[in-house]
C-alpha cells in the first residue's frame, strides 16, 4: 500500500484510491459487509477504532452468542420489527437458515434453544467471530484496527475521503457500520449518526432499547433473585393499556430484567414521557382467577395445620410466596386454616394481578441496542445503498430498524451487512 504524502496539516499519511469499499465499523454488520464484498471480487479496508473487533458481538447472549431466530416465513418474521418491511428483501437474502447455512459451512455448527434462540453448538460467541475474520482474510479484507474514523469529506454528491487520526483514505464506495449508541464502552457512540446527519440523511432520534426497567416499589426491589418463568406483563398509561408480553423476568434490586421486561421495554419507552405506566403481572396466565383462587384453596384445606409459608410448595417459588406475603400483608406465621376469604383473595389476586409502578428506563450504557437511526426511507432495502450519497452504503444498527431479544438484532447485522457488502462489490468500476 503506498502512502502519498502528506495532508494540508502535512502529517497524516494519504491513501488514495486502494480500495474499493471502505467499511467503517467491525462489528458483526462490519465484518460481514467487508467479507461480502470481498469475497464478490472488491478490494476492501475495514476500519475499526478499537484494537479489536466484535467487541460487543462477544457480550452477546452472555458470550455464547444468540446469532438469530430460528423461522422460514420472513414475512411473519419481519412484523416483530422497528420497519420490518424494509428489512423484508434484505432476510430474504440471508435468511435465518441462510445464515446457519453460512456458518455451518466456516465450521461453526448452531442449535435452537428454547424460543426459537439459535446459538453455535459451542455456546462460544468467540466461534462466531472467529469465522468472520476468517472469512474477511481469506477474501483478503485489509483490516485497519486502532483507527478511528473522525470525519467524513464529502465532494458534491459522493464521500471522497475519510480521515483517521492518523490517516486520510478514500475509496470508490464507502459502508458505514458503526452501530448504535448503546454500551458505548464497546466502541458505539453514534459516530455514525453524525456523519450521516452530516451528508444529508435524516436520523430518527436515537433511543435506548432493551433495557431493564427500574420500579418505585421498595418491596419489588427488595425481592431481587427471583426468577418467573412463563408470567404476562401488562403496561397501563392513564388507564389504557399499552403493552401485554408474555416471557421470562428477574427480579433485580432496581427492578425488573430478563427477556420480558427487555422487551417490554419498547413500548415502555415510547410512552415512558407521556406520564406514569402501571405494570400488573400475571404470575399464572394459563389459570383463570377462579382457577387460582381453587388450587390455593383446596391447598389451605389439606394443609390446615401447617404455617402459611409451608403451603403451596409446588405452586411456586419459596422467594415468590416470600414476596406475594410480603405485598398481601398476611400474617405467615398463622395456620392455613386460620385465614380469611379475604386474605386468600388478596393472594390470589396477587398471583393474578401484582402491581407496580415504573421509575425509570435505563439508558444507553444498559441499552441491548438502539432504536432510531438513518431513516429507512432513505435506504434502498435492496441493497442498502444511500438515496442520498452516491457511494454509501448502510449496515447494522445504524439502520433504524431494531427488534426484540432473541438474537433477531444481530440478523439485522448479519443481512443488511451480507448486502451492503455485495451490492457496494457489484457497483465497483
Ligand atoms: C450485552 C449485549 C448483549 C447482546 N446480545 C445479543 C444477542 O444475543 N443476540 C442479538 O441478536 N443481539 C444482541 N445484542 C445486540 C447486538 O450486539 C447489536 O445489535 C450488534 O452488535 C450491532 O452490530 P453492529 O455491527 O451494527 O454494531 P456494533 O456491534 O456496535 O459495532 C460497531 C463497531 O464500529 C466501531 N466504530 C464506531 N465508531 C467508529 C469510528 N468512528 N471509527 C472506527 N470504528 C468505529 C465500534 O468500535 C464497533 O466495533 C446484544 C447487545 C448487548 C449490548
Amino acid at each position: 500500500m503506498s502512502a502519498q504524502g502528506g495532508s494540508a496539516s502535512g502529517r497524516k499519511k494519504i491513501i488514495q484510491e486502494q480500495f474499493d469499499v471502505l467499511v467503517v465499523g467491525g462489528g458483526p454488520a462490519g465484518l460481514m459487509a467487508a467479507g461480502r464484498a470481498a469475497q464478490k471480487g472488491a478490494r476492501v479496508a475495514l476500519m475499526e477504532k478499537n484494537d479489536s473487533y466484535g467487541v460487543k458481538l462477544l457480550m452477546t447472549g452472555n458470550g455464547r452468542c444468540n446469532i438469530t431466530q430460528d423461522a422460514d416465513n420472513m414475512f411473519e418474521f419481519v412484523k416483530v420489527y422497528k420497519n420490518g418491511r424494509f428489512l423484508l428483501s434484505a432476510f430474504n437474502r440471508m435468511s435465518p437458515t441462510n445464515l446457519r447455512d453460512f456458518f455451518r459451512s466456516r465450521d461453526v455448527e448452531t442449535k435452537v434453544e428454547k424460543n426459537g434462540k439459535v446459538y453455535p453448538i459451542s455456546d462460544q460467541g468467540k466461534d462466531v467471530l472467529d469465522a468472520l475474520y476468517q472469512y474477511c482474510r481469506e477474501n483478503m479484507v485489509t483490516f485497519f484496527n486502532t483507527e478511528e474514523v473522525i470525519d467524513v469529506v464529502r465532494d458534491g454528491n459522493k464521500i471522497e475521503k475519510i480521515i483517521t487520526r492518523k490517516k486520510e483514505i478514500s475509496a470508490e464506495k464507502y459502508i458505514f457500520a458503526t452501530g448504535g449508541k448503546s454500551y458505548p464502552n464497546t466502541g458505539s457512540t453514534g459516530r455514525g449518526f453524525d456523519w450521516a446527519e452530516k451528508l444529508g440523511h435524516k436520523v430518527i432520534q436515537a433511543k435506548p432499547s432493551l433495557v431493564p426497567i427500574k420500579i418505585r416499589e421498595q418491596a419489588i426491589k427488595d425481592a431481587q433473585g427471583i426468577s418467573a418463568h412463563n408470567i404476562e406483563i401488562s403496561a397501563t398509561q392513564a388507564g389504557k393499556k399499552i403493552a401485554t408480553m408474555a416471557g421470562d423476568v428477574m427480579f433485580a434490586h432496581y427492578g425488573l430484567s430478563g427477556p420480558l421486561a427487555l422487551n417490554i421495554s419498547r413500548d415502555l419507552q415510547k410512552n415512558i414521557e407521556k406520564g406514569e405506566i402501571k405494570l400488573s403481572l400475571d404470575l399464572k396466565p394459563e389459570l383463570s382467577f377462579q382457577q387460582v383462587d381453587e388450587i390455593i384453596r383446596n391447598d389451605f384445606e389439606k394443609n390446615g395445620h401447617k404455617n402459611l409459608s409451608n403451603c403451596l410448595k409446588d405452586f411456586a417459588s419459596p422467594k415468590m410466596f416470600d414476596l406475594i406475603f410480603a405485598l398481601s400483608g398476611v400474617d405467615t406465621h398463622k395456620h392455613a386454616s386460620n385465614i380469611s376469604k379475604q386474605d386468600r383473595l388478596k393472594i390470589t389476586s396477587l398471583f393474578k394481578k401484582m402491581e407496580m409502578t415504573v421509575e425509570e428506563l435505563f439508558g444507553f450504557e444498559k441499552a441491548m441496542v438502539t432504536s432510531g437511526g438513518v431513516s429507512t426511507k432513505e435506504i434502498d432495502p435492496k441493497t442498502m445503498k444511500s438515496k442520498i450519497v452516491e457511494n454509501l452504503y448502510f449496515a447494522g444498527e445504524i439502520i433504524d430498524a431494531d427488534g426484540p431479544t432473541g438474537g433477531y438484532n444481530l440478523q439485522v447485522c448479519w443481512a443488511t451487512g451480507y448486502v451492503a457488502g455485495e451490492s457496494a462489490a457489484a457497483a465497483t468500476s
